[in-house]
Order: C-alpha cells, then sequence, then structure tokens
C-alpha cells in the first residue's frame, strides 16, 4: 500500500486532546460505490466506483440484477469527480445528459479482483478488462463482476451478480427497491 499522505498531519496532533479529525485513511478496502437512477433520453442505471480519486462509471441500460444468470450491458462513461456521488436532482434540458438524477444505491466496496497470489489493485484490474468487487450498498450487497467484452471505440462490458448468499433469484430489486436511498424519492416525484 501506498504511504499514507495523512500521516504528518497526524504526526502533529494529539487526538486524545484536540477534537480536530484524525482523517481516515482511504484504505485499499473500503471506497465509495453509487448507482445513480438516471431518466434521459432513456432511462438507465450508472454505476460508478471510487478509483484512484475518481469515479469510474459505466451506464447500464437494464440496471443491476441479484441474478447470476442476467448478464447486463455496462456501456463506460467519462469519470466523474467524487462528489458526484452524492448529486440527485435534474439535470437542465439541453444540457449533457438532462432529466433527473436518483441515487439509487450507494455504499462501499471492497476489491475481491483475483491476481497472482493476491488481490489484483483496481486500476490493473480496470485495464486488463476484468475486475471484482463486494459491494456494501444498501440494496445491493455481494460478489459482482464487470467483463470487457469489447474494446476499443465501441468499448463494452457485461455486469453480472457473482454467486454468493446474496443471491436473489426471485426478486427484480429495481421493480422491489426503485426509490432513492436519500430522499426515498421515485423518479416521477
Ligand atoms: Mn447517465
Amino acid at each position: 500500500m501506498d504511504q499514507d499522505p495523512l500521516q504528518p498531519y497526524r504526526q502533529k496532533r494529539h487526538f486524545d486532546i484536540t477534537s480536530e479529525p484524525v482523517g481516515r485513511a482511504k484504505s485499499n478496502s473500503d471506497h465509495k460505490f453509487v448507482i445513480q437512477k438516471h431518466s434521459a433520453r432513456t432511462q438507465h442505471y450508472d454505476f460508478r466506483l471510487e478509483v484512484d480519486g475518481v469515479l469510474k462509471s459505466w451506464a447500464v441500460p437494464k440496471g443491476p440484477s441479484m441474478n447470476p444468470r442476467d448478464r447486463r450491458l455496462a456501456v463506460p462513461t467519462e469519470d466523474h469527480p467524487l462528489d458526484y456521488a452524492d448529486f440527485e436532482g435534474i439535470i437542465p434540458e439541453g444540457q449533457y445528459g438532462a432529466g433527473v438524477v436518483l441515487v439509487w444505491d450507494r455504499g462501499t466496496y471492497q476489491n475481491i479482483t483475483k491476481g497472482d497470489g493476491g488481490v489484483t489493485p483496481m486500476a490493473e484490474a480496470l485495464k486488463k478488462g476484468h475486475v471484482a468487487v463486494w459491494l456494501n450498498g444498501e440494496k445491493l450487497r455481494g460478489g459482482f463482476a464487470l467483463t470487457r467484452t469489447a474494446g476499443g471505440a465501441k468499448e463494452r462490458w457485461i455486469l453480472i451478480k457473482m454467486k454468493d448468499g446474496e443471491v436473489n433469484l426471485t426478486e427484480d430489486i429495481l421493480v422491489s427497491a426503485p426509490r432513492s436511498v436519500i430522499s426515498d424519492r421515485s423518479i416521477e416525484e
């Protein structure tokens, strides 16, 4: 792991005396993820994973599924800033992605991408075209795999629920839990 950039900050302070924040170390094992339901020209779900200070992003037209048999197309989109993870609202007419955005799910994830003798770092795994993450969301939990199926200008990935104790073969979570996790609103509201 890289050296903690907050170490000098912490060394100067006694946190049992001062009430200043200790500052959460950004460990490799605890990063943000968010899924935003986006009603633009066509409705889709934007799946975003925090990697190296940005949100790596894919548009998933059919949204995620808890059933490992569902292979969901995921089209990469541009990296978004980290604070985009809290964005919910209306993108005005005429603007890029105009429409309604809801925070459909959010939480943290762990990189569980298996490599030679350990976990492959996210950036490297993305370059290679396969990542596995364990999601700790309010709705989605468990392992999900993203795999690149086509490269170049028409880059395509698929998003699949991995087989584990969190699998749900009977319920469509997009239907049973359609609302925002921050405002409890639906797209229509
Ligand atoms: Mn979008």
